[in-house]
């Protein structure tokens, strides 16, 4: 009987209104009624109460009345403008217009905007993201309901909140053109072979034309045909399709392509297994991670989200990574291989679906494993061998955050613990499983960099570097150097920890012992209370 419809009475500053809605109605649609009827903006908070004054969910399963027996509809908090939010100095509103007109007038002759005004405005969308995200501020008007948003079916149409906006997208792709006719020095393009170049040192625009740069320097644009307005769209697109997350975003997918990029030269792998195969691995490093929602599979699956539906619980975001690559690619404009014909087509579909669905950690031990039971006697031209490498490859260039050096790698542990605590906190609001490792209350930066380097990423990068000893000095020391460095902090934390403790029981016992004297000093004066004392 779900699609009965039901018809509920209140008021509205004592004016009479009704809402009328089917008992299957998305718990949203319903309370966006009651927001039309009492003209509440989106972000501002309803009440709806009964006729004994208490408080009532607004949903689907609300008790149907009658006109007599009529709720009480109240806007208990609007929109940030409030004296109130003022008061609290949290004018969001007022914050961001005058960072704008700051923005206006200092805005250099080029069209560029200084540095120092986009940190502001990131610090300005920071905090007013912090602020969304927190529940128990709900009353100041600016709370959005990102469990709602993140985890529910609806994200994938209502999530563009996490894409860049418009006038920010027109920005990078003006200077990218801009920029992308400008010959990169000798310097710049031999840096960006080293596995120590460091990301944060260049904005999104530039990471875009070192990108192409990288598909010109390996050959392929010559080889593979590839037209340089087409590759331009190409990065653009994925660009376009990575979203403001704190670790899964497109500074992280150019991170993974350029230590991809360091490999390659550094082994010389397009000569071992082949300019295509490499070409494959440089552009599926590109989209691994397009569209990550930062939050993991466990997380789709636990909170059956769409796409853990969609994929039936297989991989499901790696499954989704590849399926929008090949969206974006199927698109003539953006279709770097449309010059390679349809046989290497349908090699690089295929070669990009293995490799990128092969960055499921998920699946580690099982690539790991039979890349080992290969690597002693690998043949390049063995297909099942060299997809085998492919995937290891890939697998390396994804984990490699601690191969860099440590004033590049440190950044990018602090984004990865952002997001995972991000995920910890939306699962325990939402009542799912939570993964120690997502844990605020259990889990330190050295600790979580301990387990995972000893345990996941130094055994993957030795197994690598056994074939290509040339990566032991370039990859696998900096990682062994970061194991030591988070060891020791552990260790110094540890011995913290048991200093404070021997300090505070020491305490205790200063307490204890300074009690005793004084009821010993009193004992002086009342004999059966020094009997109670010492007999403790
Ligand atoms: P990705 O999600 O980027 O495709 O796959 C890599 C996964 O490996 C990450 O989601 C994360 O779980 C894990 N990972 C990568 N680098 C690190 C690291 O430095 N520390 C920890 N603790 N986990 C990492
Ligand atoms: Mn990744």
């Amino acid at each position: 009987m779900t699609d009965k419809v039901k018809v509920i009475y209140f008021t509205v500053d004592g004016k009479p209104e009704q809402a009328e809605f089917r008992s299957d109605f998305p718990a949203d649609d319903v309370k966006d009624c009651f927001r039309s009827a009492s003209e509440a903006g989106p972000n501002d908070i309803l009440k709806l109460y009964n006729q004994k004054g208490s408080i009532i969910n607004i949903s689907p399963k609300l008790e149907e009345n009658g006109p007599d027996s009529r709720y009480r509809l109240e806007v208990v908090a609007t929109n940030c403008d409030t004296a109130i939010a003022k008061r609290l100095g949290v004018d969001m509103s007022g914050l961001e217009a005058r960072l704008q007109e700051l923005e206006t007038k200092v805005k250099v002759e080029n069209g560029d905007t200084p540095s120092v005004v986009y940190d502001l405005r990131n610090k300005v969308e920071c905090f007013r993201e912090k602020l969304e995200g927190v529940e128990h501020l709900s009353w100041l008007g600016l709370f959005k309901d990102l469990v709602r948003y993140k985890g529910s079916k609806h994200f994938y149409q209502n999530g563009t909140y996490l894409k860049a906006s418009e006038a920010d997208l027109k920005r990078v792709w003006e200077k990218f053109k801009k920029m992308s006719n400008v010959q990169l020095t000798t310097e710049v393009r031999e840096y960006l072979r080293q596995p120590s170049f460091d990301n944060w040192q260049w904005e999104d625009a530039e990471m875009l034309v070192l990108l192409q740069q990288m598909y010109i320097d390996l050959d392929f644009v010559s080889k593979f045909h590839i037209e340089i307005p087409v590759l331009q769209t190409f990065l653009f697109e994925v660009y376009k399709h990575y979203n403001n997350v704190p670790f899964h975003n497109f500074k992280h997918c150019f991170c993974v392509c350029q230590m991809m990029y360091g490999i390659s030269w550094l082994t010389d792998l397009c000569s071992l297994i082949g300019d295509i195969d490499v070409m494959i691995m440089i552009t599926a490093t590109i989209c691994h991670d397009l569209d990550h929602p930062g939050y993991n599979n466990a997380y789709q699956v636990n909170a059956k989200t769409e796409l853990a539906l969609r994929y039936n619980d297989i991989s499901p975001l790696e499954n989704h990574h590849c399926a929008v690559a090949f969206e974006i690619l199927e698109k003539p404009h953006c279709n770097i291989f449309k010059n390679i014909g349809p046989e290497r087509y349908k090699r690089v579909r295929e070669g990009m679906i293995k490799t990128i669905l092969a960055t499921d950690m998920a699946r580690h031990n099982e690539i790991l494993s039979e890349f080992k039971s290969i690597r002693d006697n690998i043949d390049y031209s063995n297909k099942k061998h060299k997809d085998l490498l492919m995937m290891i490859c890939i697998k390396v260039s994804d984990i490699s955050n601690e191969a860099r050096p440590m004033d590049v790698s440190d950044p990018w542990i602090d984004c990865l613990l952002t997001e995972f605590f991000n995920q910890g906190d939306i699962e325990k609001l939402q009542g799912l499983p939570v993964a120690p490792f997502m844990d605020r209350e259990k889990t330190t930066k050295p600790s979580s960099q301990v387990g995972f380097i000893g345990f996941v990423l130094l055994p993957l990068f030795e197994t690598l570097a056994a074939l290509f000893p040339v990566l032991d000095e370039h990859i696998v020391e900096p990682v062994r150097k970061a194991l030591k460095y988070y060891t020791d902090m552990v260790k110094a934390l540890e011995e913290e920890k048991k200093r404070k403790e021997e300090r505070q029981e020491n305490g205790e016992n200063m307490v204890k012992n300074g009690e005793a004297t004084k009821m010993r000093k009193l004992s002086q004066t009342n004999g059966s209370v020094t009997s109670q004392v010492e007999a403790k």
